[in-house]
């Protein structure tokens, strides 16, 4: 029968991601390939509730590209995403942040030249009535220590407490699971810890799910429970920083990136 919900409550995708798993997100076979270059190899991925996954890889591996896929970004060639006992594969990219899944991107998006609370105002309206902007504003703003700076204008902010109010106003729709692409790349170790402790708190405090992307092994090592390398499209090992750190075909690849 058609639905205009392409959302289904596949037996797989219950089986595999519903409310009797601990998993919240699984992969099968997806596959994104842009002409002739394979950039996602038939992937099975799976996080679990309430984990903070890093992604790490050389340049090109095709880490962008994957979460691209989980956010709907980009339509996969092949294969399927399932999701809190549902496969959403295609499923438009703004109702899979309704149904919790949040993105924030590689590239600032915030409103430059708005304040912060007018920034912070643009995901609150989509939950939250007018008599509670103030109230939720400074509720989050307190959660990613930015409340000094509520009428500043975001180009004024450094980059690392725009980070931060980024990470803020995803907190604002109460995401199950948070993907963030590089989030601390060009900021300061002072800036990159601050946004480490931020992260470490949602995910204890609120039990929001990470899969975050990042190239900072010292910022990997400080936040993640477990780390998936990918390499040419595909997933390379998957384990403990520890076992990724001391694996020496990991490093191999990584060496391979400067030949
Ligand atoms: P990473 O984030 O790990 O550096 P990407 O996912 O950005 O890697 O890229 C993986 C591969 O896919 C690279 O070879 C890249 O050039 C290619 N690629 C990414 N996006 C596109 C696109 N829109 N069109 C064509 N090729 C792309
Ligand atoms: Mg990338």
């Amino acid at each position: 029968m058609a639905t205009s919900d392409p959302t289904v409550k596949t037996t797989q995708a219950v089986d595999e991601t519903g409310s009797g798993t601990d998993r919240i997100l699984q992969t099968r076979n997806l596959r994104k390939q842009f002409g002739g270059l394979t950039a996602t190899d038939d992937v099975d991925f799976a996080v679990e509730a309430g984990e903070l996954r890093c992604l790490i890889g050389p340049n090109g591996a095709g880490k962008s590209t994957f979460l691209n896929l989980i956010t709907g970004v980009l339509e996969p060639t092949a294969g399927s995403i399932y999701y809190n006992g549902s496969d959403i594969t295609d499923l438009e990219s703004h109702k899979r942040v309704d149904r919790g899944i949040s993105i924030k991107f590689q590239v600032p998006s915030l409103y430059q030249e708005f304040t912060v609370r007018q920034n912070v105002r643009i995901p609150l309206q989509r939950v939250a009535s007018s008599s509670e902007y103030e109230s939720r504003t400074r509720e989050i703003l307190q959660r990613c220590n930015l409340e000094g700076e509520i009428d500043t204008v975001a180009s004024s902010l450094s980059h690392g407490q725009q980070q931060r109010l980024e990470i803020g106003m995803a907190m604002v729709l109460e995401p199950d699971l948070m993907l963030l692409d590089e989030p601390v790349a060009g900021l300061s170790v002072e800036e990159s810890a601050d946004i480490a402790e931020l992260l470490t708190s949602i995910n204890e405090t609120d039990g929001v799910a990470f899969i975050v992307i990042e190239h900072d092994i010292d910022f990997v090592e400080s936040i993640a429970d477990r780390v998936t390398v990918l390499h040419q499209g595909g997933i390379f090992t998957e384990g403990t920083i520890e076992d990724v750190r001391a694996d020496p075909d990991v490093k191999r690849i990584y060496l391979g990136e400067e030949h």
